[in-house]
């Protein structure tokens, strides 16, 4: 996936802050920490790039193995059955579940492997071909990134109706800061 990660974070964190109906998580924060975590696992892209050399395909690394953002998410849930203040542990869960979000948005055109690390069989819906140079170029003409264009058409739509209509319930702005959700 190429440019859909971002505003599918923010398409899941407007949706599900207004569930939370909790005063205490600011909306700016939910929603910050939902769309870092729909794109914190290409940050291996620098592991990739700097020490490992391009030598193995960064989706083999653990951090774009669902387990790991799996039990990250699982964490966070056992953290806000034990803790009496759940305002770090909705911040760790949508940021955890955006970047099992980033996972399954990663299988419908590329390598996931959704076994690691018992089984390192990769999976994929589709595969995108490299036939072009650069390498986005073979995304940006794969029937997948019509599904891209949608996410970020629809995040951008949502966007644009909660700018027009400050006031609508329920708001992601902050109970006690001031603005809209920001970006
Ligand atoms: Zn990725």
């Amino acid at each position: 996936m190429l440019i859909a990660h971002l505003p599918a974070g923010y398409i899941v964190s407007v949706l599900t802050y207004p569930l939370l109906r909790m005063p205490q998580v600011d909306g700016k924060t939910y929603l910050r920490c939902g769309m870092f975590g729909a794109v914190a696992p290409d940050l291996d892209m620098i592991y990739f790039y700097l020490v490992d050399g391009g030598r193995h395909p960064h989706h083999s690394y653990f951090s774009h193995f669902p387990l790991t953002w799996l039990l990250l998410a699982l964490a966070a849930g056992v953290y806000y059955r034990c803790s009496a203040n759940r305002r770090l542990p909705v911040l760790a869960l949508v940021f955890a579940g955006n970047g099992l979000l980033h996972m399954v948005l990663d299988y419908l055109a590329s390598n996931i492997y959704w076994l690691a690390p018992f089984v390192l069989k990769p999976f994929s819906l589709t595969l995108v071909e490299r036939v072009y140079q650069p390498w986005w170029l073979n995304f940006l003409f794969h029937r997948s990134f019509v599904l891209e264009i949608a996410i970020v058409a629809t995040a951008l739509l949502i966007r644009h109706r909660r700018r027009s209509q400050p006031s609508e319930p329920p708001a992601l702005a902050a109970p006690a800061a001031a603005g809209g959700e920001g970006s």
